[in-house]
């Protein structure tokens, strides 16, 4: 899914990182080439965050989070390095070639690009037309529906809901006005073709949900029904799987939730629609609901990006219980803590915030119990817990969901509460466990396989003459000739940002192309933050001396690795009972004086 470096650098080009942070800062000036702001990912009441235009980085002094443009969206955002790429894509109105033709022929690979921007497109316009159509008409059915179930219009409009004329070919004759083609239409799911080879309207006479990817684009709908018994049988009809709509991945509301499901530090998993908007009405705006089928592992490894604690509000029927055990098996191997709304008198969120509005809603998030209850709830159903062999039964099945548990304080708890409800020891418990996890070494490979990759920003200890070098290469091109000269790229600490950027501006200036070399230092930081390369790249300190100080900082480094290699050396001496060694590492010893 790698995106092609010249469309990258294209993107990078149209999008200037202080419109790009100023749309979430607010940034003063304060310099040549720098601005300053409170910094959006601590909490400050003193600017510490700087963005400087020429070098196109920032770094907070505060925190230390620093980078590029798409490490910016990728920190704001919590999305991907691919998904920060695509949001600022479409900011630019850049398209991006469709990954899997890559190698193929470039006009192809354009033409396949614009297809899937069409069909956003057409999604899009077929989302506006839906919405028009329901508020130009307030008797018809669909608008009845949605007061009966008491939802206003400027809900509606937010949601975007609209709803599907009672008519074969109304979108269909619409899309042929705004340019698509029937062929693009049925594509898009938004027609259907017949097997005898009639094109018509997906969705008839139906109230319709307009579905969005996470960064906000159109890709697909979900349309109720609105007869009691739906001609076709169907109560919901969604989107058929398309290019850009892949069911199992995308979640509901998510482009509206997730800046609150990042403030509240949580997510309400829904079963539909109308309970999510039920959440969001009731001050929840963190509320998502996947589309109509069962929680997929996709779906929660989009969620873990932006937070680690996940509520459930199913319905609390068997159904839903089924499905709280099945969201379990799927997130407590991704570490995440997992509790369940349970909604007094059996009642789904919709039907709750219609009777007892938010504050009933608030009262139901409040007493979330842990996911563990529910499981300990359906034991008396499953076993026989009078008897020892029932309790067996029962504490391997309880055991099944606490082998998947990974933070071994929660387990403990965890443990203690199942031994507490099934009246056994806890060392029984765990003992279940403990042979559970012998035998399962497939659960083990699976978790590898989900666990998300986490980077950690390096936090090496440079020694200081390295972060000088680091400033000289990048603020004096004069300084990185210098070190380019003085220095052999292998004298620094491998393999690590701060080591390739001295080295890039180093081989920048040495061909007479030092600024653009800065220039592209940060996107060094894409890959792996570095507090401070960010940090060198936003200060302009001047020296006074510039080849007095890259001499020092270079004979400072050496030494300071010279010294470390004699102390590797004394260290192997020290413990050498070979005398023909000895006299080897004695004679390399002297040698580095
Ligand atoms: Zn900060």
């Amino acid at each position: 899914m790698a995106i092609s470096k010249t469309v990258i650098e294209d993107i990078r080009a149209r999008c200037d990182i202080v419109d790009v942070v100023g749309s979430f800062v607010q940034l003063k000036r304060s310099g040549a080439s720098s601005y300053k702001g409170l910094c959006p990912f601590h909490n400050e009441k003193t600017p510490s965050f700087h963005v400087d235009t020429a070098r196109q980085s920032y770094h907070c002094f505060g925190c230390g989070k620093g980078g590029d443009v798409f490490r910016f969206m990728m920190e704001k955002e919590s999305v991907t390095f691919y998904d920060a790429v695509h949001m600022l894509a479409s900011r630019a109105g850049v398209i991006i070639p469709d990954e899997d033709s890559r190698g193929g022929d470039p006009e192809d690979a354009r033409q396949r690009a614009g297809a899937k921007e069409r069909l956003y497109r057409l999604n899009e316009a077929a989302s506006e037309f839906f919405c028009r159509f329901l508020r130009e008409h307030p008797d018809s059915e669909a608008a009845r529906y949605l007061r009966r179930r008491g939802i206003p219009d400027d809900v509606a409009k937010k949601f975007r809901i609209g709803a599907a004329p009672d008519s074969w070919d109304a979108f269909q004759r619409f899309s042929r006005t705004q340019g698509f083609t029937d062929e693009e239409g049925v594509t898009a799911g938004v027609l259907h073709r017949s097997e005898n080879g009639r094109v018509f309207d997906q969705f008839r006479n139906r109230l319709v949900f307009s579905i969005f990817n996470e960064i906000g684009r159109g890709v697909g709908f979900s349309a109720r029904s609105l007869e009691p018994k739906p001609q076709d049988g169907r109560k919901y009809v969604n989107t058929p799987e398309t290019p850009v709509f892949r069911k199992g991945m995308l979640l509901y509301a998510l482009p509206l939730a997730r800046e609150a499901i990042r403030q509240r530090g949580m997510v309400i998993l829904c079963e539909g629609q109308l309970d999510v908007i039920a959440f969001h009405r009731a001050g929840f705006e963190c509320a998502v609901a996947p589309l109509g089928t069962a929680f997929t592992p996709e779906q929660a490894r989009v969620l873990k990006r932006y937070t680690n604690h996940i509520c459930l509000a199913f319905d609390s029927d068997s159904a839903g219980q089924k499905a709280v055990l099945r969201a379990a098996e799927i997130l407590l191997p991704l570490s995440m803590e997992l509790k369940v709304i349970r909604i007094p008198g059996g009642k789904d969120p919709d039907e709750l915030f219609a009777s007892g509005g938010a504050e009933a809603v608030a009262g139901a998030v409040d007493d979330a119990v842990s996911w563990l209850k529910v499981v300990t709830g359906t034991l008396a159903e499953k076993f026989d817990l009078t008897t020892p062999v029932g309790k067996g039964e029962a504490a391997a099945f309880v055991g099944g969901f606490l082998k998947l548990v990974d933070n071994r304080v929660e387990l403990e708890s965890y443990v203690r509460e199942a031994a507490d409800y099934l009246r056994v020891s806890e060392a029984a418990i765990f003992a279940e466990l403990s042979s559970l996890r012998r035998q399962d070494r497939r659960r083990d490979e699976l978790r590898l396989s989900t666990a998300l990759p986490e980077k950690k920003p390096v936090q090496l200890q440079y020694p200081p003459a390295v972060l000088t070098l680091l400033e000289l290469a990048i603020n004096s091109s004069d300084a990185a000739r210098l070190i380019g000269e003085s220095l052999d790229p292998d004298e620094l600490p491998a393999d690590d940002p701060v080591a390739k950027a001295i080295n890039l501006a180093a081989a920048g200036a040495l061909n007479g192309e030092h600024e653009e070399a800065v220039r592209s230092l940060s996107s060094l930081l894409d890959e792996q933050p570095s507090p401070a390369l960010s940090k060198a790249l936003v200060s302009h300190t001047e020296y006074a001396d510039v080849e007095r100080a890259v001499t020092d900082s270079v004979r400072a480094l050496r030494a300071a690795r010279t010294k470390k290699l004699r102390g590797e050396l004394m260290e192997k001496l020290r413990s050498s009972g070979d005398p023909e060694e000895s006299s080897r590492l004695l004679a390399e010893i002297q040698k580095l004086r």
